[in-house]
């Protein structure tokens, strides 16, 4: 069960560049705090759980890289630069999906933690994200773990079924 989420936001907020050289926009943010305002009305937010999360993943928490994978799609269909990872604000050119090797984490691993994540939580919103065609979000890690394990096995067993 979740609850109500505010996101307070200053569109009027110029864009800026962190000092590693990432483009911080206003709707850039708005990406964000909707993916944890998502999380927050879904029952789904994520606090830091203290499993030494930050050092394998250079975020505080799942809840945060949950966020800021989904930024980064925003990020790449609207042609900004692709947040590298969450601690270090740094770049990455927007024209290249965000891997482990640019990322330095295993962020394949993330994503699909966070795909099916929300899946169990929000499967609507996971279905909405997964129908964004590759023209225009290229980075979709939902469409491309849309046939891992949970979603992959609910198939089976439905095909057992019927
Ligand atoms: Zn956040």
């Amino acid at each position: 069960m979740g609850c109500e989420a505010v996101i307070r936001i200053d569109p009027t907020r110029p864009a800026f560049h962190t000092e590693r050289g990432l483009l911080k926009t206003p709707d850039s943010s708005l990406a964000h705090e909707l993916a944890h305002a998502v999380a927050i009305t879904h029952g789904a937010f994520l606090p830091p759980d203290g499993d030494n999360f930050e050092a394998t993943y250079r975020a505080p928490s799942r809840e945060e890289a949950y966020a800021w994978i989904i930024e980064n799609m925003y990020r790449r269909e609207a042609r900004y630069s692709i947040r590298n990872n969450y601690l270090d604000n740094a770049a990455t050119s927007f024209a290249a999906d965000p891997s482990d090797s640019s990322s330095g984490i295993p962020l394949r691993h993330l994503e699909r933690a966070a795909v099916e994540h929300f899946r169990r939580k929000a499967a609507a919103f996971v279905t909405e994200l997964e129908r964004i065609p590759e023209d225009v979000c290229p980075y979709n890690p939902f469409r491309r773990h849309r046939w891992t394990s949970g979603a992959r096995s609910a198939v089976r067993s439905a095909g057992r079924r019927g």
